[in-house]
């Protein structure tokens, strides 16, 4: 009989903090295996399970289900004093993740080195800084590219791990000159944290061919989203990797073939951190009403998120390249307490009606957003657990962003708790 046993992969649709986590906690609920596939700790879940409140950053959050076995796919850069501080915090919590959370031995090290690199980097850049959470991420990825990284296995090999640590530390000051870094004591530190890690560390090609082979369910989280993707996100304000669905496979190193339903991650308006476009931002008082209700500060930095109405331009764009089979729509119920809610259809540039994201930001600079203004219902929505139960200009501002993007809406966000979700059988 043909195998056909495939991952179900969730993703990030707009500029991240979506609400991925408490959908990928749902699904974990019912999986053998949750991955992640790329980002490091720069991300943030929160996730509210038992009226406990979990903060993810670099960990899988199947971890929340206690059958589930998370693994931190070679995709994903791995800073392992943070590690092992989520670690800790979540076995403080009560979870007890003893023999179910295994780390790829491709995996890229995060230093701290990576990280004062990150800070003397957006000092340079000045005015247009990217807005990093100064994690080391962007600078892991660059040393990654460069062939000059240090990966999870050199930590066995600790000859071979000091002779490239010694040489990654010197290149970084040949290139920003002196800054405090004790490399002895780094030294020290990781061949005590190589012990430390060293019964998590599994070849994950392997072991995901196998568990995939033996019908295992295997979930695959995205971190951050499509317009932070290298490739196809608002360059150079992006992460430094690759977001999309594509990033499933390289950072885990499974076919094509083996993926199977994609679920973008949309919240019902849009956000977004640091610098860089959003057409629809909204710096006004409704903006700031967005904020407010919909409690739009960073889980990692304590930011205040950029908000504004939702943009189908950009779910558009996102759905081209990462082929939704249906939608998370999050966080409808922060919109119970407008009048009316719009939504951007289309931009105008130099007098041309777009209907995709483009890649010149200059060229993004001079759009006027059109919108298409929908009535708000003003009414709690937070009970419902049925769509039908939702009033009815809710279930037509759902079906408004069905029709647009040919994807099926098969949750709906009420709440931020575990339960508040609505399922639609699609
Ligand atoms: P993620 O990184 O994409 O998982 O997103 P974050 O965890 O940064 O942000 C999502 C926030 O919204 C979290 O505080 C969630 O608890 C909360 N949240 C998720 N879904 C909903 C929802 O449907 N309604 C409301 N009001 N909050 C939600």
């Amino acid at each position: 009989m043909a195998d056909t046993n495939k991952a179900t992969v969730v993703l990030g649709s707009q500029w991240g903090d979506e609400g991925k986590g408490k959908l990928a906690d749902l699904l974990a609920a019912d999986a053998d295996i949750c991955a992640r596939c790329q980002g490091g700790n720069n991300a943030g879940h929160t996730i509210i399970a038992d009226g406990v409140k979990y903060a993810f950053h670099m960990l899988p959050s199947g971890l929340v289900n206690p059958s589930c076995v998370s693994v931190v796919g070679s995709g994903v850069v791995l800073h392992l004093p943070g590690f092992f501080g989520e670690l800790e915090e979540l076995e403080e919590k009560g979870l007890n993740c003893d023999g179910r959370l295994f780390v790829s031995d491709r995996c890229h090290l995060v230093f701290d080195l990576h990280q004062i690199v990150d800070g003397l980097k957006e000092v340079e850049l000045g005015r247009g800084s990217i807005g990093t959470t100064r994690k080391g991420i962007g600078p892991t990825y660059s040393t990654k590219a460069s062939r000059s990284g240090i990966r999870v296995h050199h930590l066995y090999h600790f000859d071979e791990f000091e002779k490239r640590f010694r040489s990654l530390v010197a290149s970084r000051h040949r290139r920003y000159g002196d800054f405090e870094y004790d490399v002895e004591k780094e030294l020290q530190r990781y061949r005590e944290l190589a012990e430390r890690l060293r019964p998590y560390v599994i070849d994950s090609v392997e072991y995901l061919y196998n568990e995939l082979k033996a019908q295992k369910k295997v979930l695959i989280e995205g971190a951050n989203a499509l317009m932070l993707d290298i490739d196809f996100g608002t360059y150079p304000y992006v992460t430094s990797s690759s977001t999309a669905i594509g990033g499933a496979s390289t950072g885990l190193g499974i076919p094509p073939s083996r993926i199977g339903n994609v679920i973008g991650v949309a919240k019902a308006y849009t956000t977004r951190v640091g610098g860089g476009p959003f057409p629809s931002e909204l710096t006004d008082d409704v903006g700031q009403k967005l904020r407010d209700v919909g409690a739009e500060y960073g889980v990692t930095t304590g930011r205040p998120r950029r908000c504004g109405w939702l943009d189908l331009v950009v779910l558009r764009y996102s759905n081209m390249v990462n082929g939704y089979t249906s939608l998370n729509l999050t966080k409808l119920d922060v919109l119970d307490v407008f009048d009316e809610i719009k939504v951007a259809v289309s931009y105008t540039i130099n007098g041309k009606n777009v209907t995709s994201f483009p890649a010149d930001l200059d060229d993004l600079e001079t759009a006027t957003v059109n919108y298409v203004t929908l009535p708000g219902w003003n009414k709690d929505i937070s009970k419902c657990r049925k769509f039908e139960e939702l009033p009815k200009n809710c279930q037509d501002y759902v079906r408004f962003i069905e029709k647009d993007l040919g994807v099926p809406v098969e949750w709906i966000g009420v709440g931020a708790s575990r339960d508040a979700m609505i399922k639609i059988d699609v």
